[in-house]
């Protein structure tokens, strides 16, 4: 017997397993297994494409044996399985039907490579198990809903990659029965949520809601009627924590998120970046005499007792109470040295562990890092929780920064690290420090297309399983050919160049930052924070992005415009260059791939919008630099450019279409705060800056003439 890290190539699994065993003898090909047979008197599991052509007729040549088995050969954990391959037979044996179940679709996995590369499996023995218990990913729906079948279809990619929970951000896209006004006109009803956790939970993915509480709550606080509960009369922001009201509200939500997920494990709370409490009468004799740390404690205490006495477990958000310490800044500020954070947790621990009675002991702190994770500070508030027997698990992210088009990447502008590099870096300290789990967060606030969040979940599902085995660039490798049956080396390289385009199409119309910056869009309210929201949000908090474009060329001193934007102009040319190639390596994986070609489809619409504003920008200079007779055909490329932008636009929203909703009813009540796409209620909050741009273009060109 040969103990390998691997199988040969072509073969490739993720998560990666554990350990891997070649044996002796021949494994089996592809439709060489006929029949499947179950020990131990369980049920089948749901299985793949493959899998679920077997037919229980019986044992003969071809045989799937699935057993539940508690022998010590087994892994201790119920997602744990050994598969063996041997003489054109199959064995799954595990303690637990989700290890049954993992264990199928690690040989779904193989006949698929087995089939695509006409390879048989070699005879190999697989013992596997996940390093972490919990590994989940976010949904969030804050701004938009994506149609039921895409969560449908997100289930099966999940599983496939032995993802075992969802968080589902509701926030007011839950047709709530108790609170019939929170719920938006074209909310998602109780049964089919409740549908929708069922078809998860027979795949191992348990579905568990999210319910903003004290504060990110101006879905409930915006409409009139809670106006009582607001800790600022106005203020849509935060709860009153001391208001009974509050918490009649807040548990009618819960009860109606836990019909919607019936027998789940968890109820998130939220309760992150609350800022504005502590100030009506009722809440500030208490925040000065016994402080904040206290009365936010106040709050997380009701609300886990709600969860105890419900059967769930709570996850909070924990930057709130590591703030009222004042060691938060060191869990993300990366210039923070180790000396420095010492000191600073020295102080920070006395006045949590001053207070280490009032925290509730039911709760999962949840520990939220969307860069590499790797701060001193933010390596002992993990440390400080399991201290103190508090459960905590770690938030990474795949979609944190200000993107709308496609998420970050690792080889991004900024200065933290996000993308993969950063869900590997955060995940595989989790595993290190054996915490109850991960969860791969996909915030809404610049609502990019769910598809682009893919590459993401399923980095997140490779390292929590099984960290530390791939580098970027293998998982890479092998998350092409899983889900998409294709191959290209360095991935990343092109992901890079599309991110690229997309943070040049961010930026390309303004006279400095992007149309993602704060700064930018809120002229009325620079350096507005989540809770500083002004109660006529409409007004106050209006894009006005007129005063920041760049002007466009004076033909009467041409020339000028093309030196004023030299640099820009330069990167519009290589932007534009790299688009033959982008473009033609999106189609070539589009029609190479045997399965979600949507994906590629939406990259390419989105590539083949983005690319619109630098082509924009070659076409104006031409005109700047243009003599009288080529002015001409100058001012008809600008024209071609603008329709192009037109024709990429209606591609872009009918690509969208395809799996997400792109408009909200007419009668939803708008929920309007910073984020990018709470702006309007379609699509076009994209495309503000383009809407003024092109209108003064028009003009600059009617003037031309
Ligand atoms: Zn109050």
């Amino acid at each position: 017997m040969l103990v390998t890290e691997l199988l040969p190539s072509p073969f490739q699994i993720i998560p990666q397993p554990q350990k891997t065993e070649l044996l002796r003898g021949k494994g089996i090909e592809y439709g060489g297994l006929n029949c499947l047979v179950l020990e131990g008197g369980m049920s089948r599991p749901v299985m793949g494409e493959i899998l679920s052509l077997l037919t229980e007729s019986g044992k003969s040549k071809g045989t799937l044996t699935l057993k539940l088995d508690n022998s010590a050969e087994v892994p201790g954990s119920v997602e744990g399985y050994v598969l063996t391959i041997s003489n054109g037979d199959a064995k799954i044996i595990s303690k637990g039907e989700a290890g049954l179940f993992y264990g199928c679709q690690t040989l779904e996995q193989l006949l698929e490579d087995a089939r695509d590369f006409n390879t048989p499996i070699p005879a190999c023995k697989i013992t596997d198990s996940p390093a972490l218990s919990c590994r989940a990913v976010h949904f969030d729906v804050k701004h938009h809903l994506d149609h039921i079948n895409y969560y449908y279809e997100s289930i099966n990619r999940l599983a496939r990659y032995k993802i075992n929970a969802i968080i589902f951000e509701f926030e007011d896209k839950l047709r709530y029965q108790r609170q019939p006004l929170v719920g938006a006109p074209q909310a998602v009803s109780i049964d089919e949520m409740a549908a929708l956790t069922q078809y998860a939970r027979e795949r191992h993915i348990e579905i568990s809601p999210l319910i903003q509480g004290l504060g990110h709550a101006t879905f409930i606080l915006k409409h009139q009627e809670y106006q009582h509960l607001r800790e600022l009369p106005d203020n849509r922001w935060a709860f009153c924590p001391l208001h009974e009201g509050t918490y009649q509200v807040l548990f009618d939500l819960y009860r109606d998120a836990m019909d919607a997920t019936p027998g789940s494990p968890y109820l998130h709370i939220g309760g992150d970046e609350i800022g504005n409490i502590g100030l009506c009468p009722r809440c500030k004799p208490t925040a000065d005499k016994e402080g904040m740390l206290i009365l936010n404690l106040y709050w997380l205490k009701r609300v886990c007792e709600f969860a105890e006495e419900n059967g769930r477990i709570p996850i909070f958000w924990d930057d709130m109470i590591l703030k009222e310490a004042g060691v938060y800044e060191t869990t993300y500020n990366e210039k923070i040295s180790r000396e420095k954070a010492d000191k600073v947790w020295e102080t920070g621990e006395v006045k949590l562990e001053e207070a280490i009675s009032d925290f509730p002991k039911n709760c999962i702190y949840m520990r939220w890092n969307y860069t590499m994770a790797r701060q001193p500070g933010n390596i002992m508030a993990l440390d400080w929780y399991q201290k103190h027997g508090l459960k905590v698990m770690v938030a990474t992210a795949v979609q944190s920064g200000p993107a709308a088009l496609f998420p970050f990447d690792q080889r991004v502008e900024n200065v933290s690290s996000q993308g993969t590099i950063a869900i590997k870096s955060f995940v595989e300290l989790a595993t290190e420090k054996g915490t109850e789990g991960m969860l791969c967060t996909a915030w809404d606030d610049r609502s990019p297309h769910m598809e682009t969040y893919w590459r993401g979940f399923i980095a997140s599902a490779e390292f929590s399983w099984s960290p530390g085995k791939r580098t970027l660039e293998e998982f890479d490798f092998a998350y092409l050919q899983k889900e998409y049956g294709v191959s290209m080396p360095k991935y990343a390289d092109l992901y890079s160049r599309l991110r690229d385009a997309a943070v040049f199409w961010e930026k390309a119309f303004l006279k400095k930052g992007s149309r993602m910056d704060r700064e930018n869009a809120l002229f009325t309210m620079p350096g507005l924070e989540h809770w500083l929201l002004p109660e006529n949000p409409d007004e106050s908090v209006k894009i006005d992005f007129s005063k920041v474009l760049i002007e466009l060329p004076d033909l009467q001193n041409q020339g000028q415009w093309s030196v004023t934007y030299a640099q820009r102009l330069a990167e519009a040319d290589a932007i534009s260059r790299e688009y033959q190639y982008t473009s033609k390596t999106l189609k070539d994986l589009h029609n190479h791939s045997n399965r979600n070609r949507y994906h590629w489809e939406l990259f390419s619409a989105i590539n083949d919008f983005q690319v619109t504003a630098p082509h924009l920008l070659i076409a104006l200079e031409q005109c700047d630099t243009a003599d009288k007779v080529s002015l001409e055909s100058g001012l008809a490329n600008v024209k071609a450019a603008l329709s192009e932008f037109d024709q990429a636009w209606v591609k872009l929203k009918e690509t969208y279409g395809k799996t997400r909703f792109i408009a909200s009813p007419e009668n939803y009540v708008p929920d309007r705060y910073f984020h990018f796409a709470s702006q309007r209620e379609d699509l076009t909050w994209m495309i503000q800056v383009e809407e003024l741009f092109h209108k003064n273009i028009i003009q600059w060109i009617a003037n031309a003439k």
